[in-house]
């Protein structure tokens, strides 16, 4: 299959070729038609480190964003968690490069601010750690009204650790309650699972 055969929007495709893509990897083919499937459905999808999985969740944010004209209000429409600072800025790079055809895309990292009075987030998509995420909904810079996508990276990482898992679970009861959920992951241990399908309900699972 070609990107093109699953019909991804024009412009996307363009950011496809500036990443240098020829073909979509297995993952991609098999989990994007699901992904982009309408009404949307929440997707577990694993797949080993380096098989393209970020592509994969990239592609179904930016086909299911409504960019707004210039001056209206933007407000975020997809959340990435990551569990690292240094894994969000890479995902945020991938957004960048792929969106590059987009008018009007602006993607934001969440990142920790000491000020008193921030400036509210305005970009349709960002990027964070649950902690920082959670931060920033809770002092109401990240208005999270317009949300309609949810995903985890190394969702195995995040739903592992107490702490991290937690402060995703806190992180989704604060978003709306019609959300697509997104997990993808190179493994799901066994006791991660049942977290998982608790966290994503009826997701379409994918195990590569
Ligand atoms: P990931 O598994 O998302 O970390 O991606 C691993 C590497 O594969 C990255 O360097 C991507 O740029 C690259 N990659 C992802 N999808 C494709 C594709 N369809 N064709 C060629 N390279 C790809």
């Amino acid at each position: 299959k070609t990107f093109e055969e699953l019909e991804l929007h024009p412009d996307l495709v363009k950011g496809i070729l500036a990443m240098n893509f020829n073909k979509p990897s297995k993952i991609q083919e098999k989990a994007l038609p699901l992904l982009l499937q309408d009404p949307p459905s929440n997707m577990i999808g694993q797949s080993q480190s380096g098989t393209g999985k970020t592509a994969a969740f990239v592609l179904n944010i930016l086909s299911r964003l409504d960019l707004v004209e210039e001056k209206q209000r933007i407000t975020p429409q997809a959340l990435v968690l990551a569990p690292s600072r240094e894994l969000a800025r890479q995902i945020v790079g991938v957004i960048q490069v792929m969106g590059s055809f987009l008018d009007g895309l602006i993607v934001g990292t969440a990142v920790p601010t000491e000020a008193e009075r921030p400036s509210r987030l305005e970009c349709s998509v960002v990027v964070g750690t649950p902690g920082t995420v959670m931060d920033m909904i809770k002092r109401r810079i990240f208005p999270v009204s317009s949300l309609k996508i949810l995903v985890l990276d190394e969702a195995d990482n995040m739903l592992d650790q107490q702490g991290l898992g937690d402060q995703c679970i806190r992180v989704k009861l604060m978003l709306p309650r019609t959300l697509q959920v997104v997990l993808f992951s190179a493994t799901f241990p066994e006791h991660v699972r049942e977290y998982a399908s608790k966290f994503a309900p009826e997701a379409n699972q994918i195990i590569l």
